[in-house]
């Protein structure tokens, strides 16, 4: 922490200021200046009791208290300088390879989830998505067939060797749903209820953690952080579209995002150009510049008829618009590096 003082404050000011920093279990480094003094205080703000309170002890002497250390730990890049893979089956998501994972915004029936992953398998998806449990906004919504959709992910699992990523919606759907998907998703509504993220890791299943629909970049890692001090290393985040003033789309999908988790932390980054914009127009532009920003995965939703679809319709591309992001994508993969 740097506290910086008032200026013209006596030594006997400065000494009780000094005598509480030590009382609270850190070292005071005083820098007097002409103007005014500024105390580093050197010790672990994340093991001794915080100072951010000096300055309603000392009002008449503390100017601002400035943090130095990062509120994460686990999850930042100093902790673990490589970059984490998440082990998906056979997979690596965060690797070499760019993974793809595709599939409806809802399940809905079986022809229409296995005409869909059969078509994802085969346009290069290793992953496939669906939603079970379906956090809608108006309680008179399509909430999701519930299990019996968890049971059709894992017929299509076992048809087509995708692995399967479904939304986690509930504590206490945290067994059945980690009983048959291969990633718990954790939503945009959800990204900060910590109970939800602690009984997610518990199950020990990979997580894909959405940011928030108005979450700072710094909120999100710390919610990641609930995934890694539970004991569970296997995190993704995604980037889905933040709220802002804009009209034209959904959301702003943030694409800084990508370099800035990239930067301060060590797990792969997902992005979701569906929910992104709610624009099926605009998910090939938006997938190419996640690909050239170094994105680890792109999470799209892809549905055989999605003007029917149950849920997102206008954002969801059709099976053969798919198909052509796909093949349109390659090169730039490959011209990313990746493969
Ligand atoms: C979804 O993936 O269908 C979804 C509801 O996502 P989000 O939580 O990002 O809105
Ligand atoms: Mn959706």
């Amino acid at each position: 922490m740097i506290i910086i003082l008032k200026p013209g404050i006596s030594r006997k000011q400065e000494n009780a200021v000094t005598s509480e920093i030590r009382k609270r279990g850190y070292r005071p480094h005083i820098m007097r200046g002409v103007a005014r003094t500024v105390i580093g205080a050197i010790g672990d703000e994340l093991t001794h009791q915080s100072l951010e309170t000096l300055a309603m002890l000392f009002p008449q002497v503390v100017e601002s208290i400035t943090p130095v250390q990062k509120r994460y730990k686990l999850i930042s890049r100093e902790a673990h300088p490589e970059n984490s893979t998440v082990k998906v089956g056979a997979h690596f998501i965060g690797g070499k390879k760019l993974h793809v994972m595709a599939g409806p915004c809802s399940v809905e029936s079986e022809k229409q989830l296995l005409k869909t992953a059969h078509a994802v398998k085969a346009a290069g998806a290793t992953v496939l998505r669906g939603g079970a449990f379906k956090p809608r906004t108006s309680p008179y919504e399509f909430q999701g067939l519930g299990e019996r959709a968890l049971k059709l992910l894992a017929k299509a699992r076992k048809e087509t060797g995708l692995a399967v990523i479904t939304e986690l919606l509930s504590e206490n759907h945290a067994e059945l749903v980690a009983e048959y998907a291969d990633i718990l998703q954790i939503g945009a509504r959800n990204s900060q209820n910590f109970q939800l993220l602690i009984a997610a890791a518990k199950t020990g299943k990979p997580i894909l953690l959405k940011r928030g629909l108005s979450m700072k970049i710094e909120e999100w890692l710390l919610a990641g952080e609930y995934v890694l001090s539970n004991e569970n290393c296997s995190l993704m985040f995604c980037e889905r579209g933040i709220r802002t003033f804009e009209t034209y789309t959904r959301n702003t999908l943030d694409l800084s995002t990508i370099p800035i988790i990239k930067k301060e932390s060590h797990c792969p980054i997902v992005i979701d150009p569906s929910q992104g914009a709610g624009r099926a127009d605009l998910v090939k532009a938006m997938c190419r510049g996640a690909v050239a920003m170094g994105a680890d995965a792109l999470l799209i939703e892809v549905h055989p008829e999605p003007a029917k679809a149950w849920s997102d319709g206008t954002q969801q591309v059709s099976l053969e618009v798919f198909a052509e992001l796909m093949r349109e994508l390659r090169p730039l993969i490959l011209a990313s590096g990746r493969e």
